[in-house]
């Protein structure tokens, strides 16, 4: 039997994450977080003294870098080169930079390549990010949109975020998220949009629970 695979796309802090988690644990599946891919080649950018404005050399260290997903879906930890970066990758360093190389093509091409040959291992897996349905697995068994008006998404991540940055405010968050939606969506390679065949829930009013419980019946339904 083909591996299953689930795609959930949507902008920063719909709760892709958790939901995908929740799924994988659910049904037994691997989980592969696509941006914590960008955020560690954006750390290795960094390591590596290299402009992310200079394409070519982005690109080269993208080909060059390393980068494991471990652990079960609860508790993933990422590598780069071997080192643990789980922790580095989610500092606003990061995810500014991650926002920024994922607009290069050639980035976007290698680790498109590295997620399709997730998809083709075990019993399946479930991926998040912002191309699965639409680019990385055009023909994804299940494909979710999942969405929140941007204060929502800003006022989740801030709640996870101001106890390990004070100075941060919301007004920062929320620019951020603007920011981070604006880069994605109209980037020229493989911009945020909804699959044709996706699943769309907007998340904004609704407890996680209850989403998790609708995304379940989706792919059961698939299933079947
Ligand atoms: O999902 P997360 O916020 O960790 O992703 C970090 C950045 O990587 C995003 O801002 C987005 O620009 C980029 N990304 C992407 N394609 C993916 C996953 C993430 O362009 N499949």
């Amino acid at each position: 039997m083909k591996p299953l695979v689930i795609a959930i796309d949507g902008p920063s802090g719909a709760g892709k994450s958790t939901l995908g988690r929740m799924l994988a644990r659910e049904l037994g599946l691997l989980y592969a977080d696509t941006g914590a891919m960008y955020r560690a080649v954006a750390i290795a950018v960094v390591a590596g003294n290299v402009s992310a404005h200079d394409e070519a050399r982005v690109a080269e260290v993208a080909r060059r870098a390393r980068v494991e997903l471990s652990g079960d879906p609860d508790h993933i930890r990422v590598t780069l080169d071997g080192r643990d970066v789980t922790a580095e990758i989610r500092t606003e360093q990061a995810s500014r930079l991650a926002s920024v190389i994922s607009t290069i093509p050639e980035v976007r091409r290698e680790l498109v390549r590295r997620q399709r040959e997730m998809g083709r291992s075990g019993a399946g897996v479930v991926l998040d990010g912002r191309d699965i349905g639409t680019v990385v697995f055009p023909d994804a068994g299940v494909k979710f949109f999942v969405t929140a008006v941007p204060e929502e998404r800003a006022r989740r991540r801030y709640e996870q975020d101001h106890a390990k940055a004070p100075a941060l405010t919301l007004a920062d968050t929320l620019a951020d998220i603007n920011a981070r939606d604006l880069r994605d969506s109209t980037r020229a390679d493989s911009p945020l949009k909804i699959a044709e065949d996706a699943v769309v829930i907007d998340t904004t009013e609704l407890p996680v629970e209850e989403v998790f419980a609708r995304m379940l019946e989706v792919v059961r339904e698939r299933q079947m």
